[in-house]
């Protein structure tokens, strides 16, 4: 990814982005009850983040909190926020970050996880993340064991995003997808294009049974 020259949101801007996300992801049913959480990048420093125990698809200007990407997350913010700002200070390009826990995030990053990454080929929509140019890529998405110690799961993820400069997304173990973008509009553009694709990858392994 190259850095992108757009300036960062205003408060209430990122604000707008995260509560229409929420309301988008939130109707396809990729964050039920209260879970997920996303976040846009405010500046270098600053990133806005949602507030913890909300569902996603009611969000409000209120639930959008202020995090300083180098200090630990505000109060009342997600217990994931950690890998949020993780995300913003490894990737200076980032401008969103989006975590969704669909039905197939969860189940495929369970069967596959012994694998350690999940290799998409051969798809057309390949070419909606990131700088893929063409379907014959191989987008890998590594795939984590699903960790309640936050830290240490956000300094194995930043090792990985150290060793691998392509990625665009990775998966949690029986839990779901982190995918960010250089714009809100690209990491939702993600989730969308992932969930199919992961849809995909788990109907080919009951076809193969
Ligand atoms: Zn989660």
């Amino acid at each position: 990814m190259s850095i992108d020259p757009a300036p960062a949101a205003t408060l209430s801007e990122a604000a707008r982005e995260i509560v229409e996300v929420g309301r988008f992801l939130s109707v396809r049913n990729f964050v039920p009850a209260t879970s997920g959480n996303f976040s846009r990048r405010l500046d270098a420093r600053t990133a806005a983040v949602t507030r913890s125990g909300v569902d996603k698809g009611e969000l409000v200007e209120a639930d959008i909190l202020v995090a300083d990407i180098h200090a630990p997350p505000p109060k009342g913010s997600s217990a994931e926020t950690p890998l949020h700002l993780q995300l913003y200070r490894d990737r200076p390009e980032a401008q969103a970050v989006l975590h969704t826990h669909s039905v197939v995030a969860a189940l495929l990053s369970n069967l596959r996880l012994a694998e350690g990454e999940l290799v998409l080929q051969d798809f057309e929509l390949l070419k909606a993340l990131g700088d893929t140019r063409t379907h014959e890529a191989a987008v890998s998405i590594p795939i984590f064991p699903n960790d309640q110690d936050i830290p240490r799961l956000a300094d194995k993820v930043t090792a990985m995003l150290a060793k691998r400069t392509d990625l665009v997304a990775y998966l949690i173990a029986g839990h779901g997808l982190y995918t960010w973008g250089r714009s809100m509009a690209e990491a939702r553009r993600h989730v969308v294009a992932l969930e199919h694709l992961l849809t995909y990858e788990l109907e080919k392994m009951k076809v193969r049974r």
